[in-house]
């Protein structure tokens, strides 16, 4: 999903923040700019931003086929489900991101893993929704696969979701807004359906214009 609306904010204050200028001016006020290596914190700022990268390269990016492709349920709850959460945890977590469908890492099987509040990520197997509330908002979502794009989309701003975690055991959760809107965007990675797909022409025009020049990457990843 969405890596969502959030993680491009950040990524941005990241490289051009507000907090990294004033560190500068600080810096500079006492002349020492030159006599000391990078800080602590630009440092560990350099790391996130090369896991981020790493991260990224192991996410299909629009045009992949897989990202149009429905994901088959999950039959087997064994060890190889729990490394493919394992796995798509350390990557939401690099990348910046809300939430992540497997789909995104080209495998196709109803799972995704995803943070709706500060309550730490979660992980949901077979995901159905049901409930769902008849209020509806627009707001923007990004996506890990669709670099640089944030369209405005129209969901139902209640629901609740239902499943498997990794163990078989079953969960429910009540979403509203934001959660809700972050579990939508998984599902719909799920069945093939992108938030341009989701979106008004006008914008979805505007995307894949943004979409167009960024480079395809086509080194293969080789799974872990
Ligand atoms: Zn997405």
């Amino acid at each position: 999903m969405t890596e969502h609306d959030h993680s491009h904010d950040h990524d941005h204050d990241h490289d051009h923040g507000h907090d990294h200028d004033h560190d500068h001016d600080h810096d500079h006020d006492h002349g020492h700019d030159h006599d000391h290596g990078p800080s602590a914190e630009e440092f560990e700022r350099a790391q996130a931003e090369a896991a981020r990268r790493r991260a990224l390269q192991q996410i299909r990016q629009y045009p992949d086929p897989a990202l149009q492709l429905k994901a088959h349920e999950v039959e087997i709850f064994d060890e190889s489900l729990m490394n493919l959460v394992e796995r798509m945890m350390g990557l939401m977590k690099d990348a910046g991101g809300v939430g992540l469908a497997a789909t995104q890492i080209g495998i196709l099987q109803r799972v995704f893993v995803f943070e709706p509040d500060d309550d730490g990520p979660k992980a949901i197997v077979n995901p159905v929704v049901s409930n769902v509330g008849s209020d509806k908002d627009s707001d923007e979502e990004g996506c890990l696969s669709l670099q640089n794009v944030r369209v405005d989309v129209e969901r139902p701003t209640k629901l609740t979701l239902s499943g498997k975690d990794p163990e078989g055991n079953d969960v429910t959760y009540d979403l509203e807004g934001y959660g809700a809107r972050v579990v939508q965007h998984e599902l719909d990675h799920l069945d093939g359906v992108l938030i341009i797909d989701r979106t008004d022409a006008a914008s979805r025009k505007e995307a894949l214009g943004i979409l167009r020049p960024t480079p395809v990457l086509t080194e293969p990843v080789l799974p872990r």
